[in-house]
């Protein structure tokens, strides 16, 4: 996948107008996309690992950056929770899990759309895995890809619910007109998240206290956002996207300053850090932006969660001669992960003879049969039009 660069302009944006006490020394920083080195990143590994020598003062670092994400997400204070009005349809049901389509509202008449795979033939309650997605597009982009539909499907038949969503402007939200390019993203796509955590824990077959979350790339930064922010995560995995020297090519990643301002620098690894002390594992490959976690981020995270006693808790599985995207193998590096912290069962899925999780099970749905509204489900006449700026 070709990378975004936006190195260039990336020392000259801030974020917003100045207000009035702001000036160009004290206004936040956008960090965007290859906003500094590879050496720079190390170098700023230094630095901010030189703000703390125990875990009391790694704890208030970590609730000050939790802040600042927040703050710069235009998050903070997090918005009321309004009535999620969820819409649950279309079951399908397949070897050993179903498929339906649902949706929620994020906020009133702004809606999320997604699927929500369920096993089948386990007894519940179940724990509930959150499934974001990076930027591949095409007409069936996002959550509708097959990678995708491997994904949830399998974790689905190991006795997780998943839900699978929508960036705003992939998928059905891009089918009802919405565009990626709003300015609000980070922020939405944040929320959404956060909302995506109250509706799995609405449902009566997930146990609320087990709930994880996994995506890659763009899916990935969503991964560990949330993670950062809402402690109900309690596994946590995010794929080919956690890098000290690249902060995200989209603006729905690094467009708005949650990186740096006058008080505090941060970095994804360090973000990432704040899933600390729960089940973290990392996924990297030497085809892009996360080559050199072994060396750099993981030994920087790894020291955090040793403060804690739990340096077991985050793990690194390193591809060197692979490329960027959740393929089979990035997904066979996940399962396990989900399997001993969520306490999935893996039985009719893990051969231990050849030691894969089988996918062939999935069945491959098209974006009609995936999506929550059609002919026989009208779209509501309530929904805010595409491009709305949403009221928080
Ligand atoms: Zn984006």
């Amino acid at each position: 996948m070709q990378l975004h660069r936006f190195a260039v302009l990336a020392t000259l944006f801030f974020a917003c107008p100045l207000s009035a006490e702001e000036t160009s020394e004290t206004a936040p920083t956008l960090c965007r996309g290859h906003y500094h080195s590879e050496s720079d990143a190390v170098a700023q590994l230094k630095r901010m690992a030189a703000t703390y020598s125990n875990l009391a003062q790694w704890q208030d670092r970590a609730t000050a950056i939790r802040k600042q994400i927040l703050t710069g997400a235009k998050l903070m204070p997090l918005p009321e929770r309004t009535p999620l009005k969820a819409i649950i349809r279309k079951k399908r049901e397949y070897e050993g899990y179903s498929v339906e389509s649902a949706a929620f509202e994020a906020r009133p008449g702004f809606y999320v759309y997604g699927n929500l795979y369920r096993p089948m033939g386990k007894r519940g309650p179940f724990p509930a895995i959150l499934c974001p997605h990076g930027h591949a597009t095409g007409p069936a982009g996002g959550r509708l890809r097959p990678d995708q539909q491997h994904r949830c499907a399998t974790l689905a038949r190991m006795g997780a619910v998943v839900f699978s969503y929508d960036m705003i402007g992939f998928g059905e939200s891009l089918h009802h007109g919405w565009n990626h390019q709003h300015k609000q993203a980070l922020t939405l796509q944040t929320w959404d998240s956060i909302r995506a955590i109250d509706f799995v824990q609405s449902l009566d077959d997930v146990d609320g206290s087990r709930i994880g979350v996994t995506g890659c790339s763009g899916g990935g930064t969503q991964t560990f956002l949330l993670t950062a922010v809402d402690d109900r995560v309690t596994a946590s995995a995010p794929v080919v996207m956690v890098s000290a020297h690249f902060f995200g090519g989209c603006h729905c990643e690094s467009g708005m300053p949650i990186h740096k301002t006058a008080q505090l620098e941060t970095n994804n690894a360090e973000i990432a850090a704040l899933a600390a002390p729960r089940p973290l594992l990392l996924v990297s490959v030497g085809g892009d932006w996360t080559k050199n976690t072994p060396v750099v981020e993981y030994p920087y995270i790894r020291n955090i969660y040793g403060m804690y006693g739990k340096a077991d808790q985050v793990e690194n599985v390193h591809y060197p001669g692979r490329k960027h995207g959740y393929q089979f193998l990035k997904r066979q590096a996940m399962y396990p992960f989900m399997v001993k912290h969520l306490k999935l069962d893996p039985s009719g899925v893990f051969d231990e003879n050849t030691e894969v999780y089988d996918e062939t099970a999935t069945q491959i749905e098209s974006p009609e049969q995936m999506y929550v509204f059609d002919q026989s489900h009208p779209y509501p006449s309530s929904a805010l039009k595409p491009g709305t700026q949403i009221a928080l």
